[in-house]
């Protein structure tokens, strides 16, 4: 289903224009209009899913698949030598438009590209008790 007055809903169904890169039934690829590096594009469903939280299993399965065909195509036609996959869900994640999407950041040595955080402490026990219950939940 589409949303209506969602910008990812208009780009992936060809009512904006973007530069794309690939599209099909589901999905529309195309570069971001902001790009952290040379290559940087964004996969987006035609569906509108506001995010992780949203989204089917059979739509997230289809994005993932085509993630793995895009990297490997950006990977043949570009000199990169890593890559970053993205997915931001809620604002306090850095989500910015809230229609699903996933930023494919190819990496290359001396570039500005900054996705990170600052290691933890675990503790073994809580962790232990919280896999128990999520998996459950699973
Ligand atoms: P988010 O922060 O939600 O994970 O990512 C949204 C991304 O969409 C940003 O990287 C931003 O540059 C990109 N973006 C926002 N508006 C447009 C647009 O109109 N066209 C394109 N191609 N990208 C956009
Ligand atoms: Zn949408």
């Amino acid at each position: 289903m589409k949303k209506d007055d969602c910008l990812f809903c208009k780009i992936a169904n060809g009512e904006i224009p973007s530069i794309t890169i690939y599209e099909d039934e589901f999905h529309r690829v195309f570069f971001d209009i902001n790009p952290a590096s040379k290559g940087h594009c964004l996969i987006v469903p035609k569906d509108h899913y506001d995010d992780i939280f949203d989204i089917d299993e059979a739509a997230g399965g289809r994005l993932f698949s085509l993630a793995t065909r895009v990297s490997k195509a950006l990977k043949k036609e570009l000199d990169l030598e890593g890559m970053n996959i993205v997915q931001n869900n809620g604002t306090i994640a850095g989500q910015t438009v809230f229609h699903f999407h996933m930023h494919l950041i190819p990496r290359y040595q001396g570039d500005t590209v900054n996705v990170g955080w600052k290691p933890g402490e675990a503790d073994m026990d809580a962790l232990s008790e919280l896999a128990k219950k999520v998996g459950d939940s699973i």
